[in-house]
């Protein structure tokens, strides 16, 4: 290894291991300081609404989040060069079954193969909230923040719409609207292409104190939510009584999302991928940070996310701290 080689991986090391202690420490300092909440996903009590046009979560979510949801202007909807595509739902928003910039929870049913039978389950999808996201943690513009309380939220009045995020998630749960956004103000362009979507929790109500809208229209019981820690012993009491499985526990390495089954989510993943439902569930998948490609590129980003966050910091002063939810 010769000298400049030793400097850049000494250097990349640094970088990297300083980034991992700014995540952790934050997450640590959040944790003494406030609640970190979480959900638990009872799969065995969910029957997906079938008596209902549309599953109660799903357009409690909606109602919840109308306001929050992107509004193009005709004109806007453009690719911008070089682009040669935009991503626009606007004339779609009526679509319920997948994750879109204007429905940020969905519900897959699958059949799957269980103790020589075909069982039907139901599985509420949205954002994992993940312990250490490489959404947030990757994104070019700061746009996204992983909160003391736990939720994983964008920033809609920051994001261009790059949709790294997108890219980076297991699950590539944030879903891009074109027409909006701060890239059509800033030159360049093509720096991203609209503002990317999510659950975030319902942040905004859950720091009033509140639970979020799909757990309370839950008839079911099959969604809670409540303190990170009571929602995982919850899960493994759960599973314990029905000698079940966890999902989310351990998956791009922790979340805050503890879905529970009777059936192996090998089995319930292997059905979502023969019936070509998105997003799978990759049984203890892994986090891009801690891939050499994903810790590589956190470091080259680490001086531009600083700048960048300084100036995020600034607009959102100048905006006179919108309120968040
Ligand atoms: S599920 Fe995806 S979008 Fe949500 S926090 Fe995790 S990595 Fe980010
Ligand atoms: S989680 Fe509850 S509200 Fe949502 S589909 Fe299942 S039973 Fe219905």
């Amino acid at each position: 290894m010769n000298r400049r080689e030793f400097l850049r991986r000494s250097l990349a090391a640094g970088v990297g291991a300083s980034l991992a202690l700014t995540g952790l420490q934050r997450v640590r300092a959040a944790e003494g300081a406030v609640t970190q909440f979480g959900t638990f996903i009872d799969l065995t009590r969910c029957d997906g609404c079938k008596d209902r046009s549309l599953p109660l979560c799903v357009d409690a979510c909606r109602e919840a989040n109308w306001d929050k949801f992107p509004q193009p202007r005709k004109e806007d909807l453009k690719p911008y060069w070089p682009q040669k595509n935009y991503e626009d739902w606007s004339e779609k928003q009526h679509v319920t079954d997948r994750l879109t910039p204007y429905n940020w929870t969905f519900v897959q049913e699958v059949e799957v193969e269980h103790g020589g039978q075909r069982v039907t389950v139901y599985i509420p999808r949205r954002c994992m909230h993940c312990d250490n996201p490489p959404c947030a943690n990757l994104c070019p513009f700061s746009a996204q923040e992983k909160k003391p309380q736990g939720p994983v939220v964008i920033d809609p009045h920051v994001c261009f719409g790059g949709a790294k995020c997108r890219e980076v998630c297991p699950w590539h749960i944030p879903q891009r609207q074109a027409g909006v956004g701060l890239y059509l103000k800033v030159a360049p362009k093509f720096a991203g292409g609209g503002v990317m979507y999510k659950c975030d929790l319902c942040y905004g109500r859950i720091t009033r104190g509140g639970i979020p809208d799909c757990v309370e229209a839950c008839p079911r019981g099959a969604l809670a939510f409540g303190p990170k820690e009571e929602m995982r012993q919850e899960a493994h009491r759960r599973a314990g009584s029905l000698g079940g499985y966890i999902y989310g526990e351990k998956e791009n390495g922790g979340t805050s999302t503890f879905y529970v089954s009777a059936i192996p989510f090998e089995s319930i993943n292997k059905a979502l991928l023969a019936a070509k439902q998105q997003p799978p569930m990759p049984v203890g998948v892994g986090n891009f940070l801690d891939t050499p490609n994903g810790l590589a590129q956190a470091v080259l980003l680490a001086p531009v996310a600083g700048l960048v966050a300084a100036g995020v910091a600034a607009y959102r002063g100048l905006q006179g701290g919108k309120k968040d939810g």
